[in-house]
């Protein structure tokens, strides 16, 4: 018998630190135990419930659904379109904005990189740092070149504007700029509109493509209000991408739900650009999964769905910026948390102080500092921040 050996010419690749976080969790035998590593949103019960407009939706589908036969690359078209003018607005150039469902905000991330790198695999992507940890080995696996410039400076939680306008500035024409849309991964560190206006301007004179990903819509400032970057960007910039999530913003994280919208100069353009999504979809994994998008489509094609599921969405958000407001009234030096939006922030601690706050006090965070707010309830407030002084 022969053997390659194939498996054994693999390096070996390291675990992902959240997920060995969760086991150390659930290991932990205390009650005040404070989990704020695993990024989905809880519930005052700590729960991550199925959203109520879900429900009825699920219910409705399978009652109605004649056949489970594939659908086409591009996914359910009336869920693309239903999601257009929430992003968009409803003056969006729609004649100029082609695109299709994928498998999560991963998978419109992934395939729009690979549409990039087919059209300039010249092209460096830049990102300011951090950044949500899968956004490199996702853009790397397409060949693409990575740059990054900070994002923020965490000893103040100040962003760092001049050293982002300074490395576009520098950029080649045709690079890609990887922006978060709203509700920074990891430090909730938003743009403000004069921001993006001047982020806009910056990618339009220097020919500088936008690659948005917009994955928390709804979860920051509100669902109109969270799009304000992307519509800025759409104003001022003839093309860009926006790699969406529905996976946040309806609780369907394992249903895999996503979209990829593209802007291009012209109809024409458009058209060309489409054809090429579809066929990289086909070559990746065919068709999307169905059942999460026909449910979203279905709650957005329903005005009563539609305001049951804004409602749902709007007490996570409320309880979100409450517990920001909450921490900042306990401690002055959390004062910049009720300027950050969504789930998340990253605080200023060193690898010790990360593992004192988990082994002597119970409080699991991500190795980065990285805390989801919303593992945080209005009975642990105190203990947390208590926790944080003692650690520091
Ligand atoms: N982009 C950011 C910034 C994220 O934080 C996430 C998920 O955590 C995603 C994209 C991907 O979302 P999905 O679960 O839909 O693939």
């Amino acid at each position: 018998m022969k053997t390659f050996a194939y498996w054994s010419r693999l390096d070996e690749q390291p675990a992902d630190g959240l997920l060995k976080l969760i086991g150390m969790f659930a290991a932990d035998p205390r009650d005040d135990k404070i989990d704020l590593g695993v990024g989905v949103y809880k519930d005052e019960g700590g729960a991550t419930p199925v959203f109520e407009s879900v429900k009825s939706a699920e219910r409705q589908l399978v009652e109605s659904q004649p056949t489970k036969s594939y659908v086409g690359p591009e996914g359910d078209i009336g869920f693309f379109r239903g999601l257009l003018p929430i992003i968009f607005g409803a003056d969006a150039p729609t004649q100029r904005i082609v695109g299709l469902q994928t498998p999560g905000g991963t998978g419109a991330l992934r395939l729009g990189f690979e549409l990039l790198a087919r059209a300039n695999k010249e092209a460096t992507w830049h990102v300011g740092a951090p950044t949500w940890a899968n956004h490199p080995p996702i853009a790397s696996a397409v060949g693409l070149k990575m740059a990054s410039y900070p994002h923020i400076d965490l000893s103040t939680q100040a962003l760092c504007i001049d050293e982002m306008k300074a490395a576009l500035a520098a950029a080649t024409p045709g690079d890609i700029v990887l922006l978060h849309g709203c509700c920074h991964n990891p430090t909730g560190a938003d743009y403000s509109e004069a921001e993006w206006a001047m982020i806009a301007e910056l990618c339009a004179e220097r020919g500088l493509l936008p690659f948005i990903d917009l994955a928390y819509q709804g979860l920051g400032d509100g669902l109109e209000q969270d799009a304000a970057g992307v519509r800025i960007m759409a104003r001022k910039c003839p093309e860009l991408l926006v790699a969406y999530s529905c996976d946040k913003n309806f609780g369907l994280y394992r249903e895999r739900v996503g979209a990829l919208f593209l802007l291009a100069g012209d109809a024409e353009n458009a058209a060309l650009a489409q054809t090429n999504l579809l066929s990289l979809a086909r070559a990746n994994w065919s068709m999307p999964p169905d059942h999460g998008a026909a449910v979203a489509r279905m709650i957005l094609e329903s005005d009563e769905l539609t305001a049951v599921w804004k409602r749902e969405l709007e007490g996570m958000r409320q309880r979100i910026v409450a517990m920001r407001e909450g921490l900042a009234a306990l401690e002055p030096s959390l004062a910049f948390m009720t300027r950050q939006k969504g789930m998340f922030s990253t605080l200023h601690l060193t690898p010790e102080q990360i593992v004192a706050l988990r082994e002597v006090h119970g409080v699991y965070m991500a190795g980065s500092g990285r805390i989801n707010i919303a593992g945080l309830v209005p009975a642990n407030l105190s203990q947390f921040v208590r926790a944080l002084s003692a650690a520091s």
